[in-house]
């Protein structure tokens, strides 16, 4: 039985970024947790790595050569889920919002300290690993349906592309539908960290989550604002089954 091996130990991270010397550095935080490291330099290889082999865990930088890390996003969010962090120089809103948007599920401000980038890399992990064990249960909501244990969300039985911290944000909210949640709580629940200042990244995770879902902000069949607190999820018809009905 290799079962404490593999949950504590290698775990695949592809790491993206073009600054050999910041590459090296975090590679060696990354190697020293005991995580597997490949290093990618460019766009390309990130692309190439990532179609051929299994990674728990994408660190992206965004200015990269050959293809820019924001089409490498793409790329990988057209087959994956994997959680990714998203590295940016800029570190104006702007941009912040522009990763989320494109399906990081996280991003650090250059420079970063790699102590930081370590402990997120954590975060991300623990949850995606949360988040993978059986719960065997499918929440229903009229034409939405939530199968969590499956870790799909179909609306009339059509699957919709969530990013892992859609997914969660999503049955956060719905596992306790009418309950308030305020952009804090939903930071630490769905971004399994409590930092001050993450509310926003909340805002464009539901922002992201309506349009997948069709759900209309100033006409909501499901997310709900709760001005000057934060969100809740709610339907007229409720249910929770089990899946294996
Ligand atoms: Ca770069």
């Amino acid at each position: 039985m290799t079962d404490v091996e593999t949950s504590t130990g290698t775990r695949r991270i592809l790491l993206v970024e073009d600054e050999k010397p910041i590459s090296d550095a975090v590679a060696a935080y990354l190697e020293r947790e005991n995580y597997w490291v490949t290093a990618a330099m460019d766009g390309q290889e990130a692309v190439n790595e990532f179609s051929k082999h299994h990674f728990d865990l994408v660190i992206l930088d965004l200015m990269l050569p050959k293809i820019p890390g924001e089409k490498v996003c793409r790329i990988i969010r057209e087959s994956s889920d994997v959680p990714i962090i998203m590295l940016t120089a800029k570190g104006e809103v702007e941009d912040r919002i522009v990763g989320l948007e494109l399906g990081a599920d996280d991003y650090l401000i250059k420079p970063f300290s790699p102590r930081e980038l370590v402990a997120r890399v954590r975060a991300l992990l623990r949850r995606a690993h949360i988040d993978s064990k059986p719960q065997r249960e499918v929440l229903e909501f009229n034409e939405l349906t939530i199968d969590l244990s499956g870790h799909r969300v179909l609306i009339s039985g059509e699957e919709i592309d969530l990013t892992a911290s859609e997914f969660k944000l999503l049955t956060t909210l719905a596992s306790y539908p009418g309950r308030v949640y305020s952009r804090m709580e939903l930071v630490e629940k769905v971004l399994g960290y409590d930092f001050e200042g993450y509310e926003r990244t909340i805002d464009s995770h539901v922002k992201n989550l309506r349009a997948k879902l069709g759900d209309d902000p100033r006409n909501p069949k499901w997310l709900f604002t709760v001005h000057g607190v934060g969100y809740r999820f709610d339907s007229p018809k409720v249910e929770a089954k089990d899946a294996a009905d």
